[in-house]
């Protein structure tokens, strides 16, 4: 499969009272044309930030990125001018987020809002927009299009704004969708709606998605791989199946303890881990997940590992656990 976005060595920082916060230190993925990857972590792990800076949202200053690429279709969107990025954010990439309020318009119509997109980046008539705006607005699961097309944001509910965003997402076609917690502030079976759709989406039209979300329960359902961040780094990457079968880096097996799974036995109780996440005022100098880490070897506090090839399948887990001489230094550890 080919690659439609690489990021690679990304480090953004935000400046705050007190120094530099180290938000994203070092990420590299990669997308594929046509697949969705989940990127999960706690809040504050780095997976918005790192959302935001692919689209180029972030709030600069305070935030900035200090180093590293993010090659979308061949070109490094870090050099793009403001006016180049302004026709790769909704014609090639769309980007629905947590609060529709917050991208959506209030003072102008839901039909206009889709529409512009239409006739400003892909040249289409009024009519020929409406028409397309009709039809997504079907597609979306929105009743009554006709009507709906000249209401404002406010007349419709939670879920049909959520809903709205992604038509106006969809719009252009993008060749790349990311949804960050696009379901967090809806009910449960709203939430299931909109993960069908925008699998549906999908499978129909080709298009890869980036999927931020703290819930493992949507991840298994929708995504053919994940990534899972750590204090503003990558710590593990799989497919799904290596993820929920054999997850390899003591964070990601202690965030599936923590989250309620369909197959929960009955009576098996939920396990926090135990700790706050690291300060990355200053950041660790070892492995980010040293003091929160009940495997932890002495050379974990002083040296960040690198993300190390798990099995055949193309895992990777940024842990020490993973190192060919693991064993021995494990022996060594426990002699001391
Ligand atoms: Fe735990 Fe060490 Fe692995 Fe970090 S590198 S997750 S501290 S075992
Ligand atoms: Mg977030």
């Amino acid at each position: 499969m080919d690659s439609i976005l690489r990021v690679e060595d990304l480090h953004i920082s935000f400046r705050a009272r007190g120094g530099e916060v180290q938000a994203v230190r070092g990420v590299d993925f990669e997308v594929r044309k046509g697949e969705a990857i989940a990127i999960v972590g706690e809040s504050g792990s780095g997976k918005s930030v790192t959302a935001q800076s692919i689209m180029r949202l972030l709030p600069s200053p305070p935030s900035f990125v200090k180093q590293g690429s993010i090659t979308f279709m061949g070109r490094n969107l870090l050099e793009l001018s403001e006016r180049e990025m302004e026709s790769v954010r909704g014609k090639e990439i769309g980007m629905i987020f947590q609060d529709p309020m917050t991208s959506l318009n209030p003072t102008l119509t839901i039909g206009h809002q889709i529409t512009e997109g239409l006739i400003k980046h892909q040249g289409a008539s009024r009519q020929a927009a409406r028409a397309r705006a009709l039809e997504l607005l079907k597609l979306v699961g929105i009743p009554n299009p006709e009507d709906r097309f000249s209401q404002y944001p406010h007349s419709f509910s939670g879920g049909m704004r959520q809903r709205a965003m992604i038509a106006i997402a969809l719009s252009c076609n993008p060749a790349l969708l990311i949804a960050d917690e696009p379901t967090t502030a809806l009910d449960v079976t709203i939430q299931a709606q909109i993960m069908r759709l925008m699998k549906d989406l999908q499978e129909r039209f080709g298009t890869s998605i980036i999927l931020i979300t703290h819930d493992l329960g949507v991840v298994a359902d929708f995504c053919d791989r994940v990534i899972v961040m750590y204090g503003g780094q990558v710590v593990e990457t799989g497919t799904k199946w290596d993820i929920f079968r054999s997850p390899q880096h003591p964070y990601t097996r202690g965030l599936l303890r923590s989250m309620p799974r369909l197959d929960q036995p009955k009576g098996e109780p939920l396990v926090p881990i135990v700790g706050t996440p690291p300060d990355l005022l200053v950041p660790p100098q070892g492995c980010a997940f040293c003091a929160r880490c009940d495997e932890a070897m002495g050379v974990c506090v002083d040296h960040d590992p690198e993300l190390l090839p798990v099995g055949q399948s193309g895992q990777t887990a940024k842990c020490w656990l993973h190192h060919p001489l693991a064993k021995e230094v494990r022996h060594e550890t426990a002699k001391r």
